[in-house]
């Protein structure tokens, strides 16, 4: 069978001059040859749909346990949120929304299970060696840890997915990194698909985080009305609909949160986009600050909403509650895989002796690193009550 070959790059279509093209991309770290009816991005995100690392989304957490409810939004969701928001963005500014996609998907991989507590918990044990942050495991997850290829290791995703997906990085891990480490060290920008994910993630998680916040009880319209971007979308939706159940009103509020945000950074960017003229994706990346960015008065609100979150929100007792339990969680299983990795899966093991061989002690540390993140927020759970309690099964 003779493939499909298309006229032109199918993800060429409709783009401005300073979006990054499929075929111009800076290419995969294993060359292959181009898929014959899709373009490069889509490939990467059709592998990263495809990998286990995205499956076990759907059981990692941001700020709520999985198991607390079914309700709220897990990493799985939060991430098709992300790529909602970042294909609209980039449809308007005639960005790559393929690109987008693909770093939304791919954006946490590499993260823990329980959200920000889990890794706080993994940073510390792994602090005598080397750290642990999770953009960085991101992108250990789609170069080395998925096992799925024949002809290489990881996902052999394009540059422009990488450095999408690299969103921080500090800089004495950047230097080993290669091409996607750079910018860290050079202070050069990511493209503009990276930057949108970048911001689509901030107006995805702070939107949801109010709405799973209110429908645990740990918020309150009064309190939210203290911020000035829930108080004028809660004023147009009561003004419009008085007497609306609760839970249509946090939605109409929500929707209008997430829209003003997200129409406020098209504008801005558009601007500042046309004042700087860029004429493509190299002179975005020498730009010397982001171009994808709020107005002045959003940011404000923005910042807002974000303080007001981590006050009442991420600092509920509740909420400390739950993180205790998961720093505790994480620490001791990977003080036990520490103190004896026969109890790992053959797998682990033989992973851990590859990396120990390489690099060490600080290589088995990060093998056992490696497993933890890997795990959902069940799955850890389970674990560590196989482990410690001598009535589980093992
Ligand atoms: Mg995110």
């Amino acid at each position: 069978m003779t493939p499909v070959r298309l006229p032109t790059s199918p993800g060429a279509q409709h783009l401005a001059p300073y979006a990054c093209r499929d075929d111009r991309s800076r290419g995969r770290r294993y060359p292959e040859p181009a898929p014959s009816y899709r373009g490069e991005f889509q490939r990467d995100r059709d592998r990263i749909v495809h990998s286990a690392a995205f499956r076990r989304l759907e059981y990692k957490t941001q700020v709520f346990v999985s198991h607390e409810g079914d309700m709220f939004r897990t990493r799985l969701t939060h991430s098709l949120e992300v790529a909602q928001i970042s294909r609209t963005i980039a449809r308007v500014l005639g960005l790559n929304e393929d690109l987008c996609e693909g770093i939304a998907l791919a954006h946490d991989l590499g993260h823990t299970p329980f959200g920000h507590a889990g890794q706080d918990a993994l940073n510390t044990c792994m602090t005598p060696y080397g750290g642990f942050e999770h953009n960085l495991q991101s992108l250990r997850v789609v170069d080395v840890l998925e096992e799925k290829y024949a002809e290489f290791p990881g996902l052999n995703l394009t540059f422009e997915t990488r450095e999408g997906i690299l969103k921080h990085c500090a800089r004495e891990h950047a230097a080993a990194l290669g091409d996607v480490g750079e910018r860290f060290l050079t202070g050069r920008q990511p493209s503009l698909e990276a930057q949108v994910t970048n911001r689509a993630d901030e107006i995805a998680y702070n939107s949801h985080d109010v709405d799973d916040g209110l429908r645990a009880g740990f918020l309150t319209v009064e309190r939210l009305r203290e911020t000035a971007l829930f108080r004028g979308a809660h004023d147009e939706v009561q003004g419009r609909w008085p007497g609306l159940p609760l839970r249509r009103t946090i939605h109409e509020v929500i929707r209008r949160m997430i829209h003003r945000q997200v129409v406020d950074l098209v504008d801005a960017t558009a601007a500042a986009v046309a004042e700087r003229g860029p004429d493509g994706v190299d002179s975005i990346r020498a730009a010397g600050e982001p171009l994808v960015r709020f107005g002045p008065v959003m940011h404000e609100r923005h910042l807002e909403l974000k303080r007001f979150l981590s006050e009442h929100l991420y600092r509920h007792y509740r909420v400390h509650r739950m993180a205790l339990k998961a720093r505790r969680i994480v620490r001791e299983l990977f003080e036990a895989f520490m103190a004896d990795r026969r109890i790992l899966p053959p797998d682990s093991q033989a992973h851990l002796r590859e990396l120990e061989e390489r690099e060490g002690p600080s290589g088995a540390a990060r093998g056992i690193a490696d497993y933890v993140a890997g795990m959902t927020d069940r799955f850890a759970i389970r674990e560590h009550a196989r482990i410690y309690q001598p009535t589980e099964l093992t």
